[in-house]
């Protein structure tokens, strides 16, 4: 079940709020100490699906300022004018729920517990105190600083479900951001979502809209495959975007969530075990592969892995970035015998460098930090391979078919900023590896000079249809990618 927060903070504003939800939300929970005059029967029979009242205290990071006999009271008027269920804090203590108990009409009862930081000491302790209320329904969050404290929750909806107790556990904030999606693959009764992303009752919350129709959250089952990405940050992250409609498409019992994560050892401990497979990006690309199983020859040669599958229960890297680079500066020109220049010395440098060569580029290596690009250059060539570096002063004494930026240069919010004048990129073939924005200054220069541009978002498509392929056993088509997230 999918609830979502009523929060006004008018009556108007709720009204609305419910209006524009009830498509989506299977209940509504309705926030009576954010919604400034609750009227309840007329939020009520607004609903006209299940409801949750809740009138969270300040103690417990709500906005009810009044004393708990007033808020007993309020509760009991809720449960008098029909809602299903009456939300009440762990910490409002026995004498309270008792209270509440002995007056409640028919309502059922949510015992919650909230904790806004991520030091949990024993989830085991807590769920059986909480149990011991005898609620029907128990909820546990709190604030997740990693993907690995996702752990609790998990924990917590486990040791429920073994003994068929209604849970929810959620692990609040960008970090927890996928223990809302996945918690039918534990058992969870329900998770909350916001009505849309500017009005979220609590951090982390995903609009409902999305919860439905892009992840499918209520039709995830503890057989449905997980997928994501890990990363951080991973806001402007389109993985989501592509990979779940992708799923679909195929039929695929299977979800990709975003797994924002600091610290790559408690990731890979707690949460990989979780997953059938999943992408990998900034800052985790190269710190990954000692954790895995296994590298393929590419994954190894490259020095960094953007994907990861499961197979037999061994987990093997892989990087599709390599391929998909060079796939569309392909579609432009084959790199067999060219003169290519690549900027930068990261991650796509050396995945774009590794490859060209591979396929038959001479390839030059510039950077702002020359050292850096020396030393990639050294890396790549171990075997007298085509990768050369050359100096930034140099740039102009040489002649290059093509030029590849894999640079973060010109990357929003800096768009106005290009790596090379337009002088050098006359009738050239020129590839950005920056997707956002899709056409940056770089390409615009270069195609006021009658250069062959490739924007990055090219890369990104084929680097996806390749991790699709991994995912579900066959590629699909660029044309139905581009369709999915919108670029012609
Ligand atoms: P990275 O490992 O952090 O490397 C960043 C590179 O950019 C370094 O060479 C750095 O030079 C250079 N750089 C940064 N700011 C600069 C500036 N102001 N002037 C000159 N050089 C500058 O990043 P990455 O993973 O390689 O990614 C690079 C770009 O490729 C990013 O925009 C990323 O979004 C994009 N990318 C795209 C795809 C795709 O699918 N299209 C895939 C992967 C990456 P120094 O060494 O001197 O710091």
């Amino acid at each position: 079940m999918i609830i979502v927060s009523i929060v006004g903070p008018g009556i108007k504003d709720a009204l609305a709020q419910i209006a524009r939800s009830s498509r989506y939300a299977d209940l509504f929970e309705f926030r009576l100490d954010l919604i400034a005059e609750p009227f309840m029967s007329q939020l009520f029979a607004a609903a006209r699906k299940g409801v949750i009242a809740t009138c969270r205290p300040e103690y417990e990071g709500g906005a009810f300022e009044g004393s708990e006999e007033d808020r007993l009271d309020i509760l009991d008027t809720a449960s008098f004018l029909g809602a299903q269920y009456v939300d009440i804090e762990f910490a409002a203590g026995g004498t309270f729920l008792q209270e509440f108990l002995r007056r409640k009409k028919n309502s059922r009862l949510i015992v919650s517990h909230h904790q806004f930081d991520n030091k949990v000491k024993s989830v085991a302790a807590l769920y059986t105190r909480m149990r011991k209320t005898g609620a029907d329904v128990l909820k546990f969050a709190y604030r997740a600083d990693d993907a690995s404290d996702m752990r609790h929750a998990i924990k917590f909806l486990q040791l429920a479900r073994r003994e068929n107790q209604k849970a929810i556990a959620i692990a609040m904030g960008e970090y927890g951001e996928a223990s809302r999606v996945l918690y039918k693959k534990f058992g969870g009764w329900a998770t909350f979502a916001s009505v849309d992303g500017a009005i979220e009752a609590a951090p982390g919350q995903i609009p409902m809209r999305e919860m439905k129709t892009l992840y499918r959250a209520d039709k995830v089952s503890p057989k449905t495959k997980v997928f994501g990405v890990v990363g951080n940050p991973l806001k402007q992250s389109k993985g989501i975007y592509l990979h779940n409609p992708l799923f679909q498409r195929v039929k695929k019992d299977a979800v990709y969530c975003r797994l924002q994560a600091k610290n790559i050892a408690g990731f890979m401990k707690h949460i990989a075990p979780i997953l059938n497979g999943f992408s990998v990006t900034i800052p985790h690309k190269q710190a990954m592969m000692k954790f895995l199983d296994r590298l393929d020859p590419t994954a190894k040669a490259i020095g960094a892995v953007n994907t990861v599958v499961r197979r037999r229960g061994r987990l093997i890297g892989t990087n599709t970035d390599a391929s998909g680079a060079l796939d569309a500066i392909e579609s432009k020109m084959r790199v067999s015998g060219k003169m290519m220049l690549v900027l930068g010395a990261g991650g796509a440098a050396r995945a774009i460098a590794y490859e060209a060569q591979r396929r038959g580029a001479t390839v030059f290596l510039a950077n702002r930090t020359e050292r850096k690009a020396k030393q990639l250059a050294r890396e790549l060539a171990p075997r007298g391979l085509a990768v050369n570096f050359i100096a930034n002063a140099k740039l102009g004494t040489q002649h290059f078919d093509i030029i590849a930026n894999a640079t973060s240069l010109g990357m929003t919010p800096h768009v106005n900023i290009s790596p090379l004048p337009k002088s050098m990129l006359k009738k050239r073939v020129v590839f950005d590896a920056v997707y956002n924005p899709p056409m940056t200054k770089f390409l615009r220069d270069a195609k006021s000079v009658g250069a062959e541009v490739i924007p990055g978002t090219e890369m990104y498509i084929n680097q996806a249809a390749l991790q699709s392929a991994l995912y579900v056993g066959k590629k699909p088509s660029i044309a139905l990618m581009k369709k999915i997230i919108n670029i012609s």
